[in-house]
């Protein structure tokens, strides 16, 4: 009999008509004959609530009762999700993470899966039941309740389809799949019909978040089939597979973007060596990480310094800049919050020459500064004003997307 894991997000279970078309999508596979495993997250908007409320007692929580509070949102989803489906006459039943038990490490907010016992969900599968499976949430080995980070419960769902060694993961969501952009902002993305894990892993690192990275990785680890797709109708959305030969002849296959990083620059850096050591060590020895960084070409014996980080890092990376500035002798310190991250990815950028060039020539049409820029084997992110982020993101998907169609990429 055919396993399925299908994961529904928040939206897909936002109220209570939507976890009743949910129970029945799940009873549709179930009476064509699959075994169905099924993860939900929170009902959508839960999760912020929840952290809201914690903010409002304290603007740095601790972290394991963060947890505490923050995992309720998945177990009230997947006991509705499981009295749906009983009203439909199907069998199941709800578990948390602590009950499966889905064993994380002890990083509360954001901790990483190290097993999964089977047992009971096998067994509960073995009664014909329907087994739901909280989201976004685990536990430590010596009891305590931890989450994934956010967006994680993508990561529950390949996680627990690679250790049921399942047929398919099925990602339901708001959207019918994996777009050559965020739909919401560019109105001509086109749904991607298959990509690589490779390509995915990027696009959900550098800001596309229909996917937790951490998932992508898991499925390309254990070679997990990933199906995302619309939990409001019945299309073929994206799979996520191994790459083959006929990827790389797409140049880009999607354009991301990321809001989330601020910039800080120490200014007039005395250029000798040592200086930038101290500095990325000073970030790394507090847990920080730097994503990009630009050296400025020294002028008289100065230059400047800029790094970027993830916005809820910025405060405590200033502080560090500003001390380590001092100790330096650099003139100050300043910081960006209004910055945006604008990359494309693709498989074909390995073998197709002159990428990065169309890449600045495109966005300074629009008049678009860049103030850094970073690259991999199959990727190109610039860094520019917030501002500027959509019209970016469109000029970008217009160049490398809509008129590239049956030209150079299938050439
Ligand atoms: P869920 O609650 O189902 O996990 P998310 O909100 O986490 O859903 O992810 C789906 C959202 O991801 C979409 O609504 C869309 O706005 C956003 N998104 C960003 N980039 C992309 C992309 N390239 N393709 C599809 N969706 C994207
Ligand atoms: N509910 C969690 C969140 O909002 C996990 C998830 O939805 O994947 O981040
Ligand atoms: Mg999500």
């Amino acid at each position: 009999m055919p396993l399925i894991v299908q994961k529904y997000g928040g939206t897909s279970v936002g109220n209570i008509e939507r976890i009743k078309n949910v129970a029945k999508k799940i009873k549709k596979a179930v009476d064509a004959g699959n075994k169905v495993v099924v993860i939900s997250s929170a009902m959508s908007g839960e999760t912020d609530r929840l952290l809201g409320l914690t903010r409002e007692l304290s603007s740095r929580p601790d972290p394991r009762e963060q947890d505490m509070v923050v995992s309720t949102g998945e177990q009230v989803a997947i006991g509705l999700v499981a009295i749906a489906l009983k009203e439909l006459g199907i069998d199941a039943v709800s578990l948390t993470g602590w009950q499966v038990p889905i064993i994380t490490d002890d990083v509360h907010t954001k901790a990483r899966i190290k097993k999964i016992d089977t047992h009971r969900i096998r067994k509960h599968l073995d009664e014909g039941k329907v087994v739901i499976v909280a989201g976004f949430q685990g536990v430590t080995e010596g009891g305590d309740i931890t989450t994934l980070g956010r967006g994680g419960s993508d990561t529950s769902a390949v996680a627990l389809a690679a250790a049921l060694k399942a047929d398919v993961c099925e990602i339901y969501t708001d959207v019918p799949g994996v777009f050559t952009a965020d739909p919401r902002i560019v109105e001509n993305a086109r749904k991607i019909p298959v990509i690589s894990y490779e390509e995915m892993m990027e696009m959900a690192s550098l800001g596309s978040k229909v996917m937790q990275i951490r998932s992508v990785e898991f499925g390309a680890k254990y070679g997990v089939k990933i199906h995302v797709r619309s939990s409001f109708n019945d299309e073929e959305g994206t799979w996520i597979v191994e790459e083959n030969e006929e990827m790389e002849k797409m140049i880009v296959r999607g354009i991301s973007h990321e809001l989330k990083e601020s910039r800080i620059t120490v200014v007039r850096v005395p250029d000798k060596p040592g200086v930038a050591a101290k500095l990325f060590k000073a970030l790394g020895d507090r847990n920080i990480v730097v994503d990009m960084i630009v050296q400025n070409v020294s002028h008289k014996g100065f230059t400047d310094i800029s790094f970027t980080v993830n916005k809820t890092d910025a405060d405590v990376a200033e502080e560090i800049a500003k001390e380590v500035a001092q100790e330096i002798g650099a003139e100050e310190v300043e910081r960006n919050d209004k910055i945006a991250k604008v990359s494309i990815v693709g498989l074909g950028m390995k073998t197709h020459a002159g990428t990065a060039a169309k890449m600045f020539e495109v966005l300074s049409k629009e008049g678009i500064n860049i103030y850094a820029i970073s690259t991999s084997e199959i990727k190109i992110s610039v860094l520019i004003d917030e501002k500027y982020a959509e019209l970016a993101v469109r000029s970008l998907h217009e160049a490398f997307i809509e008129n590239m169609e049956g030209d150079i990429q299938y050439e």
